[in-house]
């Protein structure tokens, strides 16, 4: 009988990307482990990754995926978003504040975020631990998450570099919603600040759009939205507008992580871990930043977990959400 053991040798990282990944003492620096892997204590985020300030350990590697993407005509061109949404003009700030109910802001400033270009919309109460350790609070205690859906046919080619393009326009379409709303939010009198991927810099994005009801934390790491699956980027703006909360999104997503392993299975460097780990004092689904990082920037950003989640597939989370619901309702 034949034997359907995967004899396909694991995937290796490059020895151009060992060579710059930092050391210390002859041992490579985990970025894990910065990230806060194991900690039992809750503390702000340390820099991993994303930062152009001299503040990481691992700023050769991020350079040289940089090179990378610069190296491709294509790819090169699409980063030209960023000086797209830095050429957006800024709104000066109103010398009164304009007047509404809670109720009627929140709906505005939906509305505001919906013309924008987000997808979905989403509010919540800015918590300070979001922050950087190294870097200053943000203005305002709300903050307004964005959702930008991007195109699955092409998402799904990832690795390929066409992928990492469609990548970049979604960061672009959130980029200028982002800077669009701060604008209304100043032409209306209130302090806002923008906050954009993939080098938001400062603040995590992940737990606000968590608490501002977009989605759950898959075990890939990134975020499972009950209509876009794990299809889509994130923007956010934090502002003084007075606002309210809106409610995480439970829909079963986590519990159905729980029980699949496609993502795992999926991921070259074997990065995502099938269990959640301890991190900064919680529990939850984390990826090994020291094996995904060597494919992710030899591959085109990759993004294959988010392709291959079947959360993803257009048409198929109003299924899943409902089989979660019956399957709760059965398991009381
Ligand atoms: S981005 Fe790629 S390497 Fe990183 S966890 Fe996802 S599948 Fe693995
Ligand atoms: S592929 Fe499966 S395990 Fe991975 S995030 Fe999606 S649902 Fe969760």
């Amino acid at each position: 009988m034949a034997s359907s053991k995967n004899t396909t040798p694991p995937w290796q990282p490059a020895e151009d990307v060992l060579a710059l990944w930092p050391k210390q003492e002859g041992k490579p620096v985990s970025g894990s482990l910065i990230n806060g892997l194991g900690n039992e204590k809750v503390h702000n985020p340390v820099p991993v990754f994303w930062r152009h300030d001299g503040s990481i350990a691992h700023g050769e590697v991020m350079y040289h995926f940089l090179d990378q993407v610069d190296a491709d005509e294509r790819a090169f061109a699409a980063r030209s978003y960023k000086d797209e949404i830095e050429a957006i003009p800024v709104s000066e700030l109103a010398s009164q504040e304009a007047e509404n109910t809670v109720e009627d802001w929140v709906r505005l400033v939906k509305q505001a975020a919906l013309d924008a270009g987000a997808d979905q919309v989403g509010i919540c109460r800015y918590q300070p631990e979001w922050t950087y350790s190294d870097r200053p609070q943000p203005k305002g205690e709300w903050v307004v998450v964005m959702a930008f859906a991007h195109d699955y046919d092409t998402l799904k080619t990832a690795p390929d570099v066409d992928s990492l393009i469609e990548v970049m326009d979604q960061y672009g379409r959130a980029g200028k919603a982002a800077k669009y709303l701060t604008n209304w939010i100043s032409e209306n009198g209130f302090l806002s600040e923008a906050k954009t991927g993939p080098n938001s810099e400062d603040v995590l994005m992940i737990p606000a759009a968590i608490a501002a009801g977009l989605g759950e934390l898959g075990k890939h790491g990134s975020m499972i939205n009950r209509e876009f699956g794990s299809n889509f980027r994130l923007s956010m703006v934090t502002t003084d507008l007075p606002l309210a909360t809106d409610q995480p999104d439970v829909f079963g997503a986590d519990d159905f992580c729980l029980n699949c392993q496609i993502c795992t299975n999926a991921c070259p460097p074997v990065a995502i871990v099938p269990e959640k780990q301890l991190v900064r004092g919680e529990t939850k689904w984390y990826v090994d930043f020291d094996k995904c990082v060597p494919y992710f920037v030899d591959n085109n950003a990759c993004g294959i977990c988010i392709a291959v989640c079947p959360w993803s597939r257009p048409g198929i989370a109003d299924n899943l959400v409902r089989k979660m619901a019956i399957r709760k309702e059965r398991l009381g």
